[in-house]
């Protein structure tokens, strides 16, 4: 092998380690591992982790009600219900029920969690129509309300806006808000998406898929937030910083580098894969 096909092939292979809806399919033991129990806690201001290790839900807690992002596997469903409970606040104080992006490993509990909870499904409207028409280990769930690029979602003191940042899935959806730990407001940033995990060159289905991304990493890069959080725990170091975090020190959650360090490791990924193809055209 010349130095360009290693090359090429650890391409793939960052490509696939990076992808774990394309692994998961797959692999039924690491979808198990994704799945093992995590207790619940709080992240920072009113935000609270409910998910799984490989898999994340965020619960958003106002004085009216909570906002849950993300649903998990359909396995994990009710894992996130347990820790909403395990927390001390109640499923039918979930008010509304918002997604990363439609695929099974973040919307595949959505359906039951709806079920359990009551709360009004909110949805991007590429993705809208995904969920709402269900596919393999993701169950079809109706959908209440669309939102547009920039819309909120309010309760409370809360607001949530969402950022249509396509490629990954035709409505893949960034939420931002603002939150406080007392005196100090943090912005966060629910990450949806940049790995590729479909194909960049000739894709029939998504012809638009790289000026997607290419608009997607443009935007991102303007981006900032106090707070990376995103929908698989290793994304954004969850358990060393649980681990790390201690009373009267500074909160390892916040730091103000992470998303744009994340973002420049995906572009060159995404670069990568999109010279890969190019070339084996
Ligand atoms: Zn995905």
């Amino acid at each position: 092998m010349t130095y360009t096909h290693i090359r090429a092939l650890a391409v793939v292979v960052i490509a696939l380690m990076e992808s774990p809806e394309l692994r998961g399919q797959q692999d039924d033991a690491e979808r198990k591992a994704w799945n093992v129990p995590v207790a619940p806690f709080h992240i920072v201001g009113n935000v609270h982790s409910v998910g799984a290790a490989g898999v994340s839900a965020f619960l958003i807690v106002t004085t009216e009600g909570s906002i849950l992002l993300d649903g998990g596997l359909p396995e994990t469903a009710p894992l996130i219900a347990r820790n909403i409970e395990a927390l001390g606040f109640r499923l039918r104080d979930v008010k509304f029920l918002i997604n990363s992006h439609a695929h099974y490993d973040h919307a595949g509990g959505l359906a039951e969690l709806k079920r359990l909870t009551g709360a009004v499904m909110i949805a991007s409207g590429p993705d809208a129509s995904a969920l709402s028409a269900g596919a393999r280990d993701m169950p079809a769930i109706v959908i209440d309300r669309v939102v547009d690029d920039g819309d909120t979602v309010q309760l409370a003191n809360t607001t949530l806006t969402a950022h249509v940042t396509p490629g990954h899935t035709k409505g893949c959806t960034t939420w931002t808000m603002t939150t406080s730990d007392g005196v100090k407001p943090y912005r966060v940033l629910f990450y949806c998406s940049t790995s590729v995990v479909d194909r960049l060159v000739g894709n029939t289905g998504y012809p638009q898929i790289v000026i997607d991304y290419e608009h997607t990493f443009k935007r991102l890069r303007t981006m900032s937030a106090d707070v990376f959080l995103a929908n698989h725990p290793g994304f954004f170091g969850m358990e060393q910083k649980r681990k790390a975090m201690t009373s009267g020190a500074a909160n390892p959650f916040v730091d103000p580098g992470e998303l744009q360090r994340f973002v420049t490791r995906s572009e060159r990924d995404f670069r990568d894969v999109l010279a890969r193809e190019s070339q084996s055209r």
